[in-house]
């Protein structure tokens, strides 16, 4: 499949010739220095890249961009064709309450900012059945980390609702919604002990925590995440392994520009990779661009280019594999988006049709009609999907609770993808 666009129509679209340049890529090989050719080489052989052979793609020269993303593609095309998938979802800000301080979050609310400090139960259905009246399948529950730790107000909220901890709100209201819409709950609550997650596991087709970077460094005086123990890289993998001990279907990720190192990106990659080469979980992997937001600590710090994220998804999909599930939010490059999908992605991730990205309000996620004729231009084809990926519906047992196995085979077509396609959302059948 190539793209419907001649390069008039590319450059008018785009305002920039830069998509026009990565459809013209032929042989990527061609224009790869010897020492990157030994990195990529391998890859498209289909070996996975060694932990050394990871970090030559550091090295690369500006010029050799669009090379790595040709090979990116390649992989891609070559474990996911041309199918490329999103989440139809509501966002629910269950709490935005946090122990946390992270430098440049604008979610989080201290209890005298917050209208309310958690939504009640009757507001999180609302919400629901808003979004199933629209389609959407998916409730992501975002929220901060453990707030009654830090706030008594938020610890006696939960007392006089019966709860002890907000994970335990969470399970309730995971549990509401399954019951009461024909949404399924995607929980994405920070860190979580094994309890926790055993529990949420039966009411939660998946579950998530970025990553963000494995470097301990972020974590020191100054860094981004000084005050933010949760995102201490310990913490952070202790929760995706014992969500690969549990077979939960697991998303991950890494936030780039931030103050991190290429190595280090480099290294958090490799070290999704380890973790899901043990135990088969990471159902996808995000690829998220810093935005630098006015009133926290990094207002000022420099936003990565699109170059420079185009380059981590290339390489992401080159350490990550053919298989990986690759995605890169739409709504934080508004204006560049599709050419990710010339970088290697497979995913836009989560579209709210009717809700906000509450971490990034600012950025609101385009239209799902726009989204699927911006990746149709490409001669990609676009197919929601259900928080849990079409890889964990078949072939690979014990991934979904038996309690969610029929509900989740009568939302699928044939492929794991919804059941209806495109077509619910666009008014037209693929
Ligand atoms: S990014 Fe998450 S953990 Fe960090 S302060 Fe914001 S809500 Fe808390």
């Amino acid at each position: 499949m190539a793209s419907i666009l001649s390069s008039n129509e590319v450059t008018a679209t785009y305002g920039t010739d830069r998509i026009t340049a990565l459809l013209n890529v032929d042989d990527p090989m061609r224009h790869l220095s010897d020492d990157l050719k030994r990195a990529v080489g391998p890859a498209l052989e289909g070996t996975a890249l060694s932990a050394e052979d990871a970090r030559r793609l550091v090295g690369s020269a500006p010029d050799e961009l669009d090379s790595l993303c040709k090979a990116a593609s390649i992989l891609r095309d070559r474990g996911k064709g041309h199918d490329v998938s999103f989440s139809p979802k509501v966002f629910i800000p269950l709490t935005m309450l946090c122990r946390d301080f992270c430098a440049y979050c604008t979610f989080r609310q201290d209890p005298a900012q917050a209208p309310h400090l958690y939504m009640t139960s009757e507001e999180v259905l609302e919400v629901a059945r808003a979004g199933e009246k629209m389609g959407c399948t998916e409730a992501l529950f975002t929220l901060g980390e453990r707030p009654e730790q830090r706030y008594p107000e938020a610890k006696e909220w939960l007392r006089r609702h019966g709860y002890k901890t907000t994970l335990d709100y969470l399970l309730y209201v995971s549990r509401l919604v399954l019951d009461e819409t024909s949404l399924l709950p995607h929980g994405n609550p920070g860190t979580m002990s094994r309890r926790e997650m055993e529990g949420l596991r039966d009411v939660n087709v998946s579950m998530g925590v970025m990553l963000e970077n494995i470097s301990q460094r972020l974590c020191e005086q100054g860094g981004p995440h000084e005050l933010a123990p949760s995102k201490f890289p310990r913490a952070r993998l202790k929760t995706i392994e014992t969500a690969g001990k549990l077979k939960i279907p697991f998303t991950t990720g890494i936030l780039i520009g931030i103050g991190e190192t290429l190595e280090e990106r480099v290294d958090s990659l490799l070290a999704i990779r380890e973790r899901h080469q043990r135990y088969g979980h990471i159902q996808e992997v995000i690829i998220q661009n810093f935005r630098a937001k006015p009133n926290t600590a990094m207002s000022h710090h420099a936003e990565p280019g699109a170059d420079d994220l185009l380059w981590t998804v290339a390489v992401a999909r080159l350490i990550l594999g053919p298989e990986a599930n690759v995605q890169v939010p739409p709504n934080l490059s508004a204006r560049e988006y599709p050419m990710f999908l010339l970088a290697g992605i497979n995913d836009w991730g989560g579209i709210s049709p009717i809700t906000i990205d509450y971490v990034n309000p600012e950025a609101p996620w385009p239209q799902i009609a726009t989204l699927d004729k911006r990746t149709r231009e490409l001669g990609f084809a676009l197919r929601p999907r259900l928080p849990v990926y079409p890889d964990y519906l078949a072939g690979k047992d014990g991934y979904l609770p038996n309690g969610l196995q029929g509900r989740v085979k009568s939302m699928t077509d044939e492929d794991g993808y919804v059941k209806g396609g495109i077509g619910r959302y666009v008014g037209y059948t693929s």
